[in-house]
């Protein structure tokens, strides 16, 4: 027989803020391990503990690492581990040789067409395979006068079509100060398109809140959120659910992914990623070959591998869901395409 009353729930209005939630993410390996039901003895023969760079990860991603498995691939992703120590020829701390496309503090610009903005060097969490880890952030963030300069230099430039804002993550600010920079660049501009690199949806769910969306709502330039997903184990109700109210304001979204040995270098676990993707209304854009950033060696899948998963996922997939394989070469103005018919089989 049913319950006549409904048994009481938490208030809704208990659950933390995305702020609270940014403000308390894992940072310590103990805690990481009870979290993740994991005995630390299994985990500290691996275990490193960097000096820069260190562990990071909001508990509602944390939440989607399987219990007491040492091999999970989310695990992967944020633990710290003594295989950064390794150092490998061609990997060093500026892979995309970034350092000279600094026009203005805060603004890259490398691709002819579209300028990078980076409001913060801050993420919600580490990956460990970041190309921008050994990034120095704060003597690049914009300063208090850099929007008037930035808007100048977009406007001395008609070749500008696209602002994006990268980072760090641009969805680590406050809605105000994002949507300060967003509803200048929507009115002082005639770039057609306002971009958001950012994993925080993934990551932090609720970041998407009513403001932010309220927000983009208001802008009339056209908006493309790129997310960065790497697993289908990402993805759950909360992150589609963002994902969703995202659309529902008229934003586009895609993905990137970044080929990772043990995470995702197998072309089932990447057919199901495009798959869990779609579902939530994202379409895949690139994936990425690893940046030869110092401290991940070991997540490089080498090209012939790389080449040999984009073949079978042509197979498999929808032509819509086959993200595009891309390399970030340094001193080249786009990302590059790998070259397939290298090592065509058929
Ligand atoms: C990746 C990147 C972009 C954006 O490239 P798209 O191919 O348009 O996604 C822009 N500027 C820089 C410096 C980049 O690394």
């Amino acid at each position: 027989m049913p319950p006549l009353t409904k048994p009481n729930r938490i208030a809704t209005t208990d659950k933390p803020t995305w702020g609270e939630q940014l403000a308390h993410t894992i940072s310590d390996f103990e805690t990481l391990c009870h979290h993740i039901a994991l005995d630390p003895q299994t985990l500290r023969k691996k275990y490193h503990l960097p000096d820069k760079f260190r562990l990071k990860v909001p508990h509602a991603f944390a939440d989607r690492i399987a219990k007491a498995d040492p091999n999970d691939p989310l695990l992967k992703q944020i633990l710290p581990t003594k295989d950064e120590l390794t150092t490998k020829d061609g990997y060093s701390t500026d892979p995309l040789a970034e350092r000279g496309y600094n026009p203005i503090k805060g603004l890259l610009h490398k691709y002819p067409s579209r300028v990078l903005i980076t409001l913060t060097g801050a993420c919600a969490v580490h990956c460990r395979y970041c190309f921008r880890q050994h990034f120095d952030y704060s003597a690049n963030m914009p300063t208090h006068t850099a929007q008037d300069e930035i808007v100048h230099y977009i406007n001395a430039r008609p070749q500008i079509k696209e602002v994006i804002f990268s980072g760090g993550d641009p969805l680590n600010v406050s809605n105000r100060r994002l949507l300060d920079w967003l509803i200048r660049l929507d009115t002082d501009t005639d770039i057609s398109i306002i971009r958001l690199h950012t994993r925080l949806p993934i990551v932090l769910p609720d970041r998407v809140d009513d403001e932010l969306l309220q927000g983009l709502k208001t802008l009339k330039k056209k908006l493309i959120v790129v997310l960065h997903t790497n697993h289908k184990n990402e993805i759950d109700h909360e992150v589609t659910q963002a994902c969703q109210k995202l659309s529902a304001v008229g934003v586009t979204l895609l993905n990137q992914t970044v080929l990772l040995k043990g995470v995702n270098d197998d072309v089932d676990t990447l057919c199901e990623l495009s798959y869990a993707l779609f579902h939530a209304g994202v379409m895949p854009y690139y994936l990425h070959l690893l940046d030869k950033v110092a401290g991940a060696a070991h997540f490089e899948v080498d090209e012939k591998t790389a080449v040999t998963l984009y073949w079978q996922l042509l197979e498999q997939l929808s032509g819509h869901l086959v993200p595009k394989l891309v390399q970030e070469l340094p001193n080249k103005a786009h990302k590059t395409p790998v070259d397939v018919y290298r090592y065509c089989i058929d």
